[in-house]
């Protein structure tokens, strides 16, 4: 998932950038490093594994060697140039690791920690920050991600001289890079590493959406349009939440099948005809929630009409850039219904990561399950074509 999402926002410099030091004048005195890394270039939409280099972390970044990295959808959005992400860059941004080294002023992480990289490296500093709404820092949407870059306005990859860009301040299918202090989040010791990555997007996505951007009340009737990676951390989340219905909605049936392991309660095919209406039959009265984590036009419309009065939908799934849907004012009004845009779960990361690690550890959120495939970095363009096809929930890039 993404905050890029065609904002009309210009590449404004948000605040706590009085704090940003000149990379070159912050004290390095390594020269940096050549790692592996898969490069996306917009020019010939090219996805190849190259030897890039890496500069040292700067002030307030650190360096994490990546222990695995989850090939995302927005992954995919990149490739097909439905988001215009600043390119040549280096792809993903889900992924865990160990701390390597830490840039001037840093204090958390440290050296050898575990982390979960976070696509948002919340600034702590911002307007939405300062209110709670790490998911929103205005330095991660107005300077990172429209920009490709780090806080500073610069990038620490570069390719035969020439600059390459950073994926969401992250940049994961890559043995090691350099992020964000606060985007490194450190975790327990005891979890496994690189099952890990994925609670840095599907898990604080989809679970997210539930627990933060909703927050679904016990007994509430739940539906989910979309059985991937997110979605299916959506079903957790309603499961966790207490929901007494959840229905999932795929045009896979393999994968509706797969939402009952996470909690799911009915079932239907999206492929067999309209699913709005198929959802009705189960539930009569429409549903108190319904989550898309597609994010097509259709699904979207699909997900307001399945709405019962008083009904909340919740857009997970991220549409292309400029992508426009239409429903009927009078009926939201009429019924109270609610439409909520969900960004990154409206997570904080330094305190939703660990505690998503603590509930996998629990045996509450299921991880395992949702890992189809470990692939080396070199598979990375393969993995992306299996994600497309459908064939696989997460590939976990293990480099
Ligand atoms: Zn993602
Ligand atoms: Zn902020």
């Amino acid at each position: 998932m993404s905050s890029i999402r065609g904002r009309a926002v210009g590449p404004r410099r948000g605040p706590a950038l009085e704090t940003m030091t000149d990379p070159v004048e912050a004290g390095r005195t390594e020269p940096g490093t050549t790692v592996q890394a898969i490069v996306f270039d917009d020019r010939d939409s090219s996805v190849e594994l190259r030897a890039v280099h890496l500069a040292p972390p700067g002030a307030g970044e650190v360096r994490v060697r990546i222990a695995a990295a989850g090939v995302c959808h927005s992954d995919l959005h990149v490739r097909r140039g439905e988001w215009t992400a600043p390119a040549p860059l280096v792809m993903g941004h889900e992924g865990s690791g160990v701390v390597t080294a830490v840039g001037p002023g840093v204090d958390s992480p440290a050296v050898g920690d575990h982390v979960v990289l976070s696509w948002v490296a919340p600034c702590g500093r911002c307007r939405s920050c300062l209110a709670g709404r790490q998911a929103q820092c205005q330095v991660a949407a107005t300077v990172v991600a429209p920009g490709g870059v780090l806080w500073d306005g610069t990038s620490r990859w570069s390719l035969d001289g020439e600059t390459l860009h950073h994926y969401l301040g992250v940049s994961s299918f890559a043995e090691e890079v350099v992020v964000m202090a606060s985007a490194a989040v450190p975790i327990r010791r005891d979890a496994p590493l690189e099952t890990m990555a994925l609670v840095g997007c599907a898990v604080a996505t989809g679970v997210g959406a539930v627990m933060n951007t909703a927050a679904v009340p016990a007994g509430a009737t739940v539906v989910v349009i979309g059985c991937g990676g997110v979605g299916l951390n959506v079903v957790q989340g309603a499961r966790l939440a207490g929901a007494s219905r959840i229905v999932a909605v795929d045009v896979l049936a393999a994968k509706t099948t797969e939402a009952r392991r996470f909690g799911a309660t009915d079932e239907v095919d999206a492929g067999a005809g309209d699913p709005v209406a198929a959802v009705r039959s189960l539930l009569p009265d429409g549903a108190d929630f319904v989550f898309d984590a597609i994010g097509k036009t259709r699904t979207i419309e699909q997900a307001v009409g399945m709405l019962g009065l008083g009904g909340t939908a919740v857009i997970v799934g991220l549409p292309p850039s400029g992508a426009v849907a239409s429903f009927e004012p009078l009926l939201l009004a009429e019924n109270e219904l609610r439409i909520l845009g969900c960004n990154y779960g409206s997570v904080t990361p330094a305190v939703d990561i660990p505690k998503f690690v603590d509930m996998y550890l629990d045996g509450e959120l299921l991880l395992d399950e949702l890992i189809s495939a470990r692939r080396p970095l070199s598979e990375a363009a393969d993995a992306l074509t299996d994600l497309q096809s459908g064939t696989v929930l997460r590939t976990l890039l293990v480099p």
